[in-house]
């Protein structure tokens, strides 16, 4: 237990995941848990367009205003044609100096005509000919001009909305973004419970609900929870059928009074300070979970020694376990975040999802995956 550290394990090279036939676990199947999760997570990705639509006009407005503002001719000539209304549309319309010309004219010769006609009702009823087709051109020009501008400013509009649309949004969460909230790390009977030395169990003396002998060969009668023995039966013999290996289980579910025994053991036979390295004191021990197996070889070979990391089983368990949803969960380069001496032989089960996750993303432990505080002592 106090071997040396060796080099981290080489990674899996599996290149396609197979489920086991995992029966229907009482801590509940990861893939209907993890459906709910999913769903609720595209809607945002969904609200997106219509969370960066209303900011399409904000953005347009100040490219399709600022030429127009620029035009000198702005105030002079608008009180003299009252007919565009919109600010949008009156701006550009003032923007054509040209224009502005033709409509003073006709209303002062307007104007002129009706002083000539004292009596005469307005100036509008007594335009001669000339006036009023300079004045209908006038018009006919400032209505082309203000649908060419309009067009300008829609195309503004657009391109402006096109380009809001194109910018990347920080709020939305990739689709199938792994969801790391599915499980308690807390709760004892989560499958996902994070126990290690500064993570006591709660309660201190929790016994898993769901106990099963897992009928593979072994030198101590092995139990463990439901879901993760059927996992170990599945993995032992895939081990046999696709590598010809023969695994055996060495200890899986302690409860909290036979931790009392194995840590006592520890301490009497090689002191506190070294049992502390290899062995979790009671409460902290994730065999007490239900969910932990310590496997060997058959044959005996290196049984619960380092040197099983480089045994035929202990290669194929470090490059397939993730696939029956096990975590080698002490590695050789992660003393300082788990606080044990790395142990090739204790395979922590975290369902299939996750650890086939861990595996995708090639993070070696729950500590670091969930971004809890490393745990090297207690
Ligand atoms: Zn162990």
């Amino acid at each position: 237990m106090t071997s040396p550290t060796r080099p981290e394990i080489p990674r899996m090279g599996i290149s396609r995941f197979e489920k086991p036939g995992i029966a229907d676990p009482v801590a509940g199947p990861p893939e209907s848990v993890l459906a709910e999760p999913v769903a609720a997570e595209a809607l945002p990705i969904e609200l997106v367009p219509a969370e960066s639509s209303p900011t399409e006009p904000v953005a347009a407005e100040p490219d399709a205003g600022a030429p127009v503002r620029a035009e000198p001719a702005l105030a002079e000539a608008a009180p003299v044609e009252p007919v565009p209304a919109e600010p949008v549309l009156g701006e550009p319309v003032l923007a054509e100096p040209a224009l502005a010309e033709p409509v003073p004219a006709a209303i002062a010769e307007a104007e002129r005509v009706s002083a000539r006609v004292p009596g005469a009702p307005t100036a509008e009823s007594t335009l001669s000919p000339r006036v009023r087709r300079n004045r209908i051109i006038a018009g006919a020009s400032l209505a082309l001009v203000v649908v060419v501008l309009l067009g300008v400013v829609v195309g503004n509009l657009l391109d402006a909305g096109h380009g809001a649309e194109a910018k990347p949004t920080v709020a939305a969460h990739p689709a199938g973004e792994f969801n790391r909230a599915a499980f308690s790390l807390d709760d004892p009977a989560s499958p996902w419970v994070i126990v290690n030395k500064q993570r006591p169990i709660v309660p201190v003396d929790f016994t898993p609900p769901d106990l099963v002998e897992v009928k593979v060969a072994h030198t101590w009668k092995p139990l463990l929870r439901q879901e993760a023995a059927v996992a170990v039966e599945t993995m032992f013999a895939a081990a046999t059928s696709e590598a010809g290996l023969s695994l055996e289980s060495n200890s899986a579910y302690r409860s909290y009074a036979s931790q009392v025994e194995v840590y006592t053991e520890e301490v009497t036979s090689k002191g506190r300070t070294s049992a502390d390295q290899s062995t979790a004191r009671p409460g902290t021990s994730e065999h007490q979970t239900g969910l932990t197996i310590d496997i060997g070889a058959e044959s005996g070979i290196c049984r619960l020694n380092v040197c099983f990391a480089d045994s035929a089983e202990g290669h194929w368990l470090a490059e397939n376990a993730w696939r029956f949803g096990f975590l080698l969960r002490y590695p050789a380069d992660k003393v300082s975040v788990t606080g044990y001496e790395f142990e090739p032989w204790h395979f922590r089960y975290i369902g299939t999802d996750l650890a086939a996750e861990l595996h995708s993303t090639g993070v070696s432990t729950l500590e670091e995956f969930f971004g809890l505080p490393a745990a090297p002592t207690y």
